[in-house]
Formats: structure tokens, sequence, C-alpha cells
């Protein structure tokens, strides 16, 4: 449609997990940053009207809003299954989450982690830090981080920490990592294990104690919460011995006149200094509980028709080429990249948004060592010389219609 065409009408829209936006414009970015579900704008406006100081008033706007705060840790730690000692910390998204547990690793510690990753699972981990290759399958993956741990306690002192920091699902491909499995060999071997549940929480439950994992990070922002809330939960031990992450105000129990006389606080307050983030943290509980009360598995059947529409649909249009690690029937989520022979990504991408108002990303994801992994392997694999050298992404999610995959396939078809 030209840009001119009057916009289709949006379905209406009155239940928790609706999506806001804005008519006309499809929003095929959902692994970037999610549209904001209603239940997180109905609770911000809610509480606007009480906004006032967290932790740090009497009155009782103050103490409302004090209580909201700590609700919220309450609502998200147990929507994530957090073990009764564990803390749940309020940051601004992942990388936020990733890098403060970074600070906490005691001296001496292993990160072991794989090249499939975000930046934001890459490059806050310590110098030393162990990178696996990209795994052919899933299995591999678990058959590799088993033999580096073996080779690693073999080679080290056992006693030294080991954390194995693992996505749950890919950012650019959308496949599911075996988490169980890598969670068992981490076990096996001593080690604790954090997972970057950025892109698998918006698509499926994420349960802490049923995956065994020591460690969660989350971003508000993927999961229909505004910006500027994401969640670390995880085992208490090295982030109550951690130097805070944020000194400041609010992380600390005593200072004195000294300059080294400072007590700084246990628990999620020694982490979160300065005045924090209630919207973002109740708007994320209220995405939680919406999540809680609705039919995930519907909800992951629906998802996965479009999904499979979209990943059909680009398969029969042989200037297309999907991006992946595994095997084509490997499980994922609402996540598929690819790229256009013969052209370049950024350009069907501005094309996309200047002449269809469809809105994908291009690039490498943030994880520039798996693109372009993957884009090599895509010339392997077709035998095109010509592929570009970044990627499209298209991933879905609650707000996504089939009218808008057959949009978009019908446009990526018009430049073949
Ligand atoms: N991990 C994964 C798998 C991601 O997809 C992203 C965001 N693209 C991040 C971490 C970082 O999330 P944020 O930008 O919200 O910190």
């Amino acid at each position: 449609p030209a840009a001119t065409e009057p916009a289709a009408p949006e379905p209406a829209s009155s239940g928790p997990l609706d999506v806001l936006g804005v008519p006309g414009e499809i929003n095929l970015d959902y692994a970037a940053s999610a549209p904001c579900a209603r239940a997180a704008a109905d609770a911000v406006a809610e509480l606007l009207p009480w906004y006032a100081s967290v932790h740090r008033g009497a009155g009782a706007l103050s103490r409302r809003c004090t209580l909201a705060y700590e609700q919220a840790r309450q609502t998200v730690g147990d929507a994530f299954g957090a073990r009764v000692d564990d803390h749940v910390f309020f940051t601004r998204n992942t990388t936020d989450a990733l890098n403060l547990l970074a600070r906490a690793l005691p001296a001496g510690t292993t990160v072991v982690t794989f090249a499939g990753e975000h930046h934001a699972n890459l490059l806050p981990w310590p110098r030393g830090s162990v990178r696996l290759p990209v795994p052919t399958d899933p299995d591999a993956a678990v058959r590799d981080l088993a033999a580096a741990l073996t080779e690693l306690r073999r080679g080290s002192n056992p006693a030294l920490p080991v954390l194995v920091a693992v996505t749950g699902a890919s950012n650019v491909t959308g496949e599911l990592w075996p988490v169980t499995e890598l969670a068992r060999v981490a076990h096996r071997h001593g080690a604790r294990i954090v997972l970057d549940a950025a892109q698998l929480a918006p698509h499926a439950p994420v349960d802490l104690l049923a995956l065994d994992v020591d460690y969660l990070a989350v971003s508000g922002h993927k999961l229909y919460a505004p910006f500027g809330a994401g969640v670390l939960i995880g085992r208490a031990d090295w982030l109550d011995a951690a130097p805070p992450y944020l000194a400041g105000g609010g992380a600390t129990s005593h200072v004195g006149p000294a300059t080294h006389d400072v007590n700084w606080a246990t628990g999620p307050a020694r982490h979160e200094g300065g005045t924090p983030n209630l919207l973002g943290a109740v708007a994320l509980a209220a995405v939680c509980t919406a999540l809680d009360d609705a039919d995930r598995a519907a909800l992951a059947a629906h998802e996965q028709a479009l999904l499979t529409r979209l990943r059909t649909g680009i398969a029969a249009l042989p200037h297309v080429v999907e991006l992946r690690t595994f095997g084509p029937d490997a499980p994922r989520v609402g996540i598929v990249s690819f790229v256009v022979v013969g052209w370049d990504s950024s350009a069907v991408a501005a094309r996309l948004a200047a002449e269809h108002h469809i809105g994908v990303r291009d690039g490498l994801f943030c994880a520039h060592p798996l693109a372009r992994r993957l884009l090599s392997e895509a010339a392997g694999r077709t035998g095109r010389r010509d592929l570009p050298s970044t990627a499209l992404r298209a991933s879905i999610g609650l707000g996504t219609t089939e009218a808008q995959v057959d949009k978009l396939l019908a446009a990526l078809a018009d430049l073949g």
C-alpha cells in the first residue's frame, strides 16, 4: 500500500495482553523491543497519581509506592520461580542484569559461554573466560560444554568457581537452547549457570526452579513492559558478598565520617543504589501477572502457527534465505533471520518501512560472531557467493496477525 492509504482498523482491544500500537504500522521487531501490553499501561496509569518516593518517604503516597515496588519484586520473583533464598534485583535491562552478576563473581571465577550469544552475554565476563564455538546442534552444545568443563576442572583449582552463561532462545534465529541439559552438565561439574532469558521469557514460561538454573536475567521491554526495567534473580551468596554495583543512597546500612566507614546493605538494596524505577518494576510485574493468568499454551500455539506461516512463506521464495544454527526443524520462538539475495539488508529494511509500513531489524543483531558465522553457513548451504554481509530479522509476538505476516511475505516476494 502507498504511504497515504488509510490504515486498516486495528482489532478492538480490551484484554490485559492486548498490545498498544499505532494503526497502520506493522511492528515485526518484537525481539528488539515488544510493544507495551495493556496490563503494563494500566498498572502505570493507576500508580501515576500516587507517584512519590520509594523507600525514602513517610507520607501515604510514598508508603504506597514503596509497597508497590516490593510487591512487584515478589510478583516478578514468583513468576520466574525464584527460590525462597534467591534475591530479585531490579535492573535496567538484561545487559545491566548480566553486568551486575559479572561484577559479583568471586575472584578467580571462570565464565564459560558460547560464541552464539548476544553481546550482553559475551562482553561483561572477565578476562580468561572460555568462549566455546557455536555448536552445530543442541546435543553438541551439551557435549561441548561437558568437555570444556572436564578440561577446565582438570587444569585449574577445582575450588575456583565456574559460571556457565547461556541463552534460552537465540535473538538471531529464535532457536531454543537445551537449558535443562546444560544446567545438569554445569551442576555435575560443580559449576553454576546463568540463563539469559531475554528472548525466551516473552514466548514461554521460564521457571528457575524447574530449569534448575542459578541465575536468570530478563528485560521488561522485550516482555511487553516499558523500557528501563529488567531483573536479575538468583543465588544470594555471591551477590551479598560483592561490592555494591551502584554505590550510593539506599545501598548502605551505615555510613560514618571516614571514607572507608561504610556498611553495605545485603539483599536487593546492596546493588540498587539510587531511587528505583518504580513504574518500570510495577509494569513488569503487571505483565508477569497477566501472563500467569493467560493460557500460555494457547498463546504459544498461536505464535507457532504464525511462525510456521512466516517460515513456510520464506522457504517458498527462492531469493530469500533463512539463517539458522541448528537443523530446519529445531524448536524455536517467533524470530526469523534471513537475507534477500542480491539486496543489501539495510536497503530492504528501509524499503519495507517506507513502502509497506513494516518495521523489521537489519544488521548483525548485537551477536556479531553468531550472525557472521550464520551468513557464511548460508552461503555454503545455498552455494551463493553474493549474499549480503548483514541480515534481516522479523520477530513476532502477542499482537502479530496473519495479515501482517502475509504483508511481509508479499513485500519480500516483490523483491525477487
Ligand atoms: N540477550 C539477548 C538474547 C537479547 O536478545 C538481548 C536484546 N537484544 C539482550 C540480551 C540484551 O537486552 P537489553 O538490550 O534489554 O539489555
